[in-house]
Order: structure tokens, then sequence, then C-alpha cells
């Protein structure tokens, strides 16, 4: 058997210690003679696993006792109209900042829900507007912003300061990647299949102040209220999902916590880049301060070599490189569970395709 190294956006890599236990704990989870996904969600054995990993999650990114940890279904997808539904109350309006493909999905289903008032957009989505910059609706209900764009591979080089208007981030392809100081924001939520784990929940952090304001026509298994109050099993959880989280928060403490899985992910994210600075045949197109640690998007100088560049990456173990249909180029999705040495081969293959091709 030989493992690719897998440059997807999401579902992306998962490490190779999380699944090895995993494959360890499978048809017999701790003397227990089932296999997690078996449990039933109410029973002491599944809900003391529930407990251990939103307790490390907590732990891991330092999140205040004040903030609720729910874990839900229907993706970030699900919460582009969560958010709306639990957060206007009596407000009308809701502020968006318009960085990308993910924001536009974002603002386009809020636009369901109430007047979304986009407070900032590039002309060209390389780059992050500057916030003395933003035309902000003092009555909005919430300021929304899309921390890593995934697929144009730009990051947040700073958190917003939005004063009494809460500030509600997706943080998808960029949770756990980093220390973020949580108390900046009112809401934080993620989809678990680039960073964490396996696909089929969303993670949202949520200060306990917003919650409790949903529209009567909010389903339930979407309002933070109920689910709240249920430990986010008002139905049926994503259990075996909630459970391979649970070891990926406990694989990253184990190494270190998220100061060490920084100080990993910036050098493998500067080396990319560097590499790809360095040539004249490969070029980025984000603007240098608010490129992510996590999607590199690349292009090559003769585009009619996409093609054999991504077959020939496959040949050498390097898959999924292609960019997103939307934009085209490559893109290289570097989550924590890329090794660096998956990194330090692709570079190496960029680099003898360049000397044979370029
Ligand atoms: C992948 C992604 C989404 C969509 O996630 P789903 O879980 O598929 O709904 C939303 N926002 C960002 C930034 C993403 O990367």
């Amino acid at each position: 058997m030989a493992r690719v190294y897998n440059f997807s956006a999401g579902p992306a890599m998962v490490p190779d210690a999380v699944l090895k236990r995993a494959q360890e704990e499978m048809l017999d989870w701790n003397g227990t003679g089932m296999s997690v996904m078996e449990m039933s969600h109410r029973g002491k054995t599944y809900v003391s696993i529930a407990e251990k990993a939103m307790a490390d999650l907590r732990d891991l990114m330092a999140i205040p006792a004040n903030y609720k940890i729910l874990f839900l279904q229907g993706g970030a997808t699900g919460q582009f109209a969560a958010i709306p539904l639990n957060l206007l109350g009596d407000k009308k309006v809701a502020d968006y900042v318009n960085t990308g493909s993910w924001s536009k999905k974002a603002i386009s289903e809020a636009k369901k829900y109430c007047q979304v008032n986009v407070v900032a957009e590039p002309a060209k989505f390389n780059t992050v507007p500057e916030q003395a910059e933003w035309k902000v609706n003092p009555d909005a209900a919430y300021l929304h912003t899309c921390h890593n764009e995934t697929i144009e591979g730009v990051e947040f080089p700073f958190i917003p300061e939005t004063g009494d208007v809460p500030l509600v981030s997706d943080f998808s392809s960029t949770i756990l990647s980093r220390p973020i100081d949580v108390s900046k924001f009112g809401l934080i939520y993620a989809g678990t299949q680039k960073n964490i784990g396996p696909a089929g929940m969303a993670v949202v952090i949520v200060r306990e102040d917003l919650i409790g304001k949903a529209a009567a026509s909010t389903p339930s298994v979407i309002d933070y209220k109920l689910q709240s109050e249920a430990d986010s099993m008002l139905n049926t959880p994503p259990t075996y999902t909630w459970y391979m989280a649970g070891l990926v928060f406990e694989y990253l403490k184990e190494i270190g916590g998220l100061e060490k899985v920084a100080e990993i992910n910036q050098r493998k994210a500067q080396k990319l880049y560097q590499a790809i600075d360095q040539s004249n045949f490969y070029s980025s197109p984000v603007e240098p301060n608010c490129r992510s640690w996590m999607n590199v998007p690349f292009i090559l100088a003769d585009s009619s070599l996409d093609k054999t560049f991504i077959e020939e990456a496959k040949k050498n173990g390097l898959e999924t490189l292609a960019g997103h249909r939307s934009v085209g180029g490559m893109r290289a999705s570097i989550y924590n569970a890329m090794p660096e040495v998956g990194v330090d081969a692709l570079i190496s293959f960029m680099q003898e395709f360049e000397r044979t091709r370029g």
C-alpha cells in the first residue's frame, strides 16, 4: 500500500496516525465489542467520546467559557442559512465582506432571509480590502467574513474590529491552522472536511449572548438554542464524524497544540510560496500579504502545459492539484494533515517539471 500526497481542498487528508487509530478501534472500541458507529448516541460510552471531543477542541483553541460549541449537520453551507436565521433577531440587515467564491455563496443564501449590505468587494479576488475602506451599516445584526477563501487562496491578514456588531466568520479551510483569539468573534464556523476530519458536520463556536434569537421559522436542527440545550444531540448526530474529529483534536494536542501546528504550517506555506516566487515559470495570483497558509493557488506560465503537469504529478504520487474549475490553474491545499515531506515532494516535482518542460 502506498499513500499518496493528496492536495485536495476537501474532503482532504487525515493524519495517518488518526486513520490507524480508527482502524485499530474499528471493530471493538475499548473493549465494548462495538464499533463507535454502532453505538447509541444516548449511551454512556458514546456520550463520553462526544464530550471529550468537545472538551479537547475547547482546550486546543482556548475557547472562552462564555462560548458554546455546537456540532451540527448541513456542513458550512447549512450555516449560510443558520446564521441569518439565528442572529438577525429584530434587525433587517447584515453586513458581508465579499472576498471570493465562498463569501458569494454565503451572501446569496443570506439574501433569502435578510437585506445584505456588501461592505467591501475588491475588483479582483486576490486581496482583502483594508478595513478603513469598508462601508458598514451601524444597524447590521452582524458582520460576516470568510476568513480564508479556499478557492482563491486569500486569507485575512487581520481580525476585523467590529465594535458592538458581532463578527461572524467562516473558518472552514483555516480552523486549527494556528491559534486565534476567539474572543474577537461572535461566531466562528467551519465544515469538518477541510482541516478537521471526514465530511458531515459543521463546528459552530458561538458566544452565549447571541443564542436565543432564532426566527420562529428556523428548523429545529439548526436552532442554536435548541441544539445548545441538547448538547448538539437534538436528533441523531453524525456520530462517527464526531468521533473522528475527536481523534484529530487529541492528535493535535499530542503533537504540541496549535502553536506547534502554526509553526509547521508557516514553514510549509513559506517554502512553497518561495519556490513559486523564485521561478519564472510559476506565479501566485494572490497579493503577498493575504496569501493563505492552507490553499496555495499557482499558475503555469504556459497554460497549455496544465494537463501534462497534473498527469505527471499524479504519476509521482501528488494528487488533486488542479485549481477549482471556476479559476483554473493549480491549487495545492496543504492543510494540517499534509506532511511537510509532501510539500517538499511537490516543490521538487515543480522544479523538475520546470527544468524539463519550462
Ligand atoms: C468547503 C467550504 C464551504 C462549504 O462547505 P460544505 O461543508 O460543503 O457546506 C464553505 N466555506 C468555505 C470557506 C469552504 O472552504
